[in-house]
């Protein structure tokens, strides 16, 4: 790797919510280069979406490409690592699996997430909670999301997790207000972390939360802070899906490198 600081979630348009003309490897290679920093692209990888949408950047395994292109870049530049952000299902335990068996060994990185448990309702989409919450109330969107939370975790299919408690990027106190009977307690987001501690998984200190409402990062700091003295294992991303919040994150990156002492 070229520098000290890495950025592990970064989004080009290999991930299908970013447009057609959305940022290519080489727009952000050009910023990292000039602000010394060294990333690690994770796309979504979404079984479901994979298998279904043909518009899937990944469809038709399209992630053989996807792997050759980081392979290229790789030959001129080393301050890149190529991985994935792969959703997981509950009910696809045994074909995550597999996909771990075929690929683990190719990418550089990969991160287990929870975006939806329900097809087509992603709880990172606004619009689309706000849908899931016309049909189930706040209370069960919560606890089902730590509970599949809690399921991926367990099922050690990941050795690093992304976003711990993002459920909160919209549900918080200053968007989606939490009704009264939500359990939305720093204690359950800790007990995620102590899961991970208690599995060897590492977890993502996800600064993306700056550019939302909530306007903190997944978990929180003090979150972070807490579990770091407990010895969890972490990683860094921005999750960055355009040039200028990768930009404008990577101060809040190297920073987060010094917090978590991350340097050797
Ligand atoms: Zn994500
Ligand atoms: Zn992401």
């Amino acid at each position: 790797m070229n520098f000290k600081y890495t950025d592990y979630h970064v989004h080009t348009k290999w991930s299908a919510d970013i447009q057609e003309n959305g940022p290519v490897f080489n727009d952000y290679l050009e910023i990292a280069e000039k602000n010394r920093i060294n990333i690690c692209f994770l796309e979504h990888y979404e079984l479901y979406y994979i298998e279904r949408d043909k518009t899937n950047p990944f469809y038709n395994s399209k992630i053989d490409d996807y792997l050759e292109e980081i392979d290229q870049l790789k030959e001129n530049y080393n301050g890149i690592l190529g991985g994935l952000e792969v959703e997981y299902y509950q009910d696809r335990e045994t074909e995550l699996r597999e996909f771990m068996d075929d690929y683990e060994k190719d990418l550089d990185f990969i991160g287990g997430t929870v975006h939806e448990w329900i097809f087509n309702y992603p709880i990172t989409s606004r619009a689309k909670l706000v849908e899931l919450l016309e049909k189930i109330q706040m209370k069960q969107v919560i606890d089902d999301y730590f509970k599949v939370y809690k399921m991926m975790i367990e099922s050690k299919i990941f050795k690093n997790v992304c976003h711990l408690d993002t459920i909160y990027r919209y549900i918080n106190e200053n968007d989606l207000k939490p009704s009264d009977d939500c359990d939305t307690t720093e204690e359950r987001v800790l007990n995620l972390g102590r899961l991970c501690i208690k599995n060897k998984v590492r977890i993502e200190y996800n600064l993306s939360g700056i550019r939302f409402p909530i306007n903190r990062s997944f978990p929180s700091k003090e979150v972070v802070k807490q579990l770091k003295s407990e010895r969890a294992k972490f990683f860094i991303g921005s999750d960055s899906h355009s040039l200028e919040f990768f930009e404008e994150t990577i101060p809040k990156v190297k920073q987060a490198y010094e917090f978590l002492g991350l340097i050797n």
